[in-house]
């Protein structure tokens, strides 16, 4: 990263766009300067985490978001922090070929193992709820046949998951109604809303600007600079990150085309003994959960004999039928907790790509418009590598890399 920084080129484009004070100020709009090298739309854990990895990379950043950072599809995330698994590994395997499919799991492990070492080093682990004890995958009868295959995959690839039987599902949390499943080292969960405000304090000590309550209306490509627009106020940069998630279609059509809204239904218990350590997950995914440390459980889902009430939705709205689903599931497969009293229910929208997996780099057609969106249900555990490797592509002006499975340009039609 510093010695793409000590590129004539692209440090005479910098300093040209530079007029920020050197330390960040505050949250509020009136501090958004005139000039910054890179304006990032978009605080969610994504955005957030290209504007640390900016800043640190001594990039003048500036971080606008619209609503409170970290409180978009962020905020109404459970927190499972795994190995994108959306498709079983010996699909990917199948698909994508074997080394991309190890690549992906070592870009999240990294990014995992990264983000909880800025939260340790900062002392700020508990506050946000950090819980490496592995991330668990649970296999039904309808799913045992996949989960088997994927884990038989893993462990062929030398990646660290370890097989656990139905009897030792039953004993580690008084699961029913599971034949078996997986344990994956290095998995886990925390809280993203807590972890994305810390990153982003982390990103405003590395001279971040990070504005919040400013909508991003639009952004105007001029000769020397692109200039974002909001209600009553501008800046312009050099370049331009968007971490826009579903509303990117407001700056790339390209972009827009690609993100499906998805919407998902969470539910928060009120504290309940500790019996989950680490994250779980069934059908790939589609029902997650984990226990925070207080003892609540929080728990997401959304289920595939309802694609109407999920697929093609881009607002959040309490579904009172799939929340019962999702609540009488969670008590039929743990009788020992039910009946659970439910504290909080919410809604919230994920982007899913054609291929489940995000787009992280240059817009093709753009040299100065960057994009990182569309993690498809699975941001959390990869954002903060994904943050990095757009942070050395807006510095080095090259394709995103340690990512290049995620750039955009795989979605160009011919
Ligand atoms: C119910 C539910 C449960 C989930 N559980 C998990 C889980 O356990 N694990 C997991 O990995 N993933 C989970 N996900 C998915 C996860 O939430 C996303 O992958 C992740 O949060 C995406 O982060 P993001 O930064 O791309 O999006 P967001 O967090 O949505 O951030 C985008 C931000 O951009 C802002 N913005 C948009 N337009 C503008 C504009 N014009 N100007 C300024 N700001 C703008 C928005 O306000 C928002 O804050 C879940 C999702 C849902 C809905």
């Amino acid at each position: 990263m510093q010695e793409n920084l000590e590129d004539p080129q692209v440090k005479e484009a910098i300093s040209a766009t530079s007029t920020m004070a050197e330390s960040a100020v505050s949250w509020h709009v009136d501090h958004l300067p005139e000039r910054a090298d890179v304006v990032v739309v978009g605080g969610g854990i994504a955005g957030t985490s290209a504007a640390y990895h900016l800043a640190k990379a001594g990039v003048q950043v500036v971080l606008m978001e619209r609503g409170s950072i970290g409180g978009g599809a962020t905020a109404a995330a459970v927190g499972v922090l795994s190995p994108p698994l959306r498709q079983p590994f010996h699909e990917t395997v199948h698909f994508l070929g074997r080394d991309v499919a190890i690549e992906l799991w070592q870009i999240a492990a990294r990014s995992i193992r990264g983000l909880a070492q800025l939260l340790w080093n900062r002392g700020k682990a508990k506050e946000a709820d950090l819980d490496l004890s592995g991330g668990y995958v649970l296999a039904q009868s309808h799913t045992e046949h996949q989960v088997r295959l994927a884990y038989e995959a893993l462990s062929r690839n030398g990646l660290p998951v370890d097989w656990i039987s139905a009897a030792e599902v039953r004993r580690l949390c008084g699961g029913r109604g599971f034949t078996g499943g997986y344990w994956i080292e290095g998995g886990g969960s925390l809280n993203p809303g807590a972890a994305t405000t810390i990153l982003a304090q982390a990103a405003e000590s590395e001279g971040a600007c990070i504005i919040e309550n400013v909508d991003v209306i639009g952004t105007e490509r001029a000769a020397d600079a692109i200039i974002c627009r909001a209600d009553g106020v501008s800046t312009k940069c050099a370049a331009v990150v968007y971490a826009t998630h579903i509303d990117s279609d407001r700056f790339s059509d390209f972009v827009g085309e690609e993100i499906v809204p998805i919407r998902a239904q969470g539910f928060a218990s009120e504290p309940v003994p500790k019996v989950f350590h680490g994250s779980f997950s069934t059908d790939w995914k589609l029902n997650v959960w984990r226990q925070t440390s207080e003892g609540r459980i929080l728990m997401s889902g959304w289920r595939h004999d309802a694609w109407d009430r999920a697929y093609g939705h881009r607002q959040p709205a309490l579904d009172e039928r799939l929340q019962d689903d999702i609540h009488r599931w969670f008590e039929a497969s743990f009788p020992a907790l039910a009946p659970l009293r439910v504290k909080d229910r919410w809604s919230g929208v994920f982007g899913w790509t054609a291929d489940f997996l995000p787009m992280v780099g240059p817009i093709p057609g753009s040299s100065r418009e960057f994009i990182i969106t569309g993690f498809s249900g699975g941001g959390i555990p990869l954002a903060f590598e994904c943050g990095r490797s757009i942070a050395r592509s807006v510095v080095s002006g090259a394709p995103a890399d340690g990512c290049e499975v995620f750039s955009p340009a795989r979605f160009q039609r011919a």
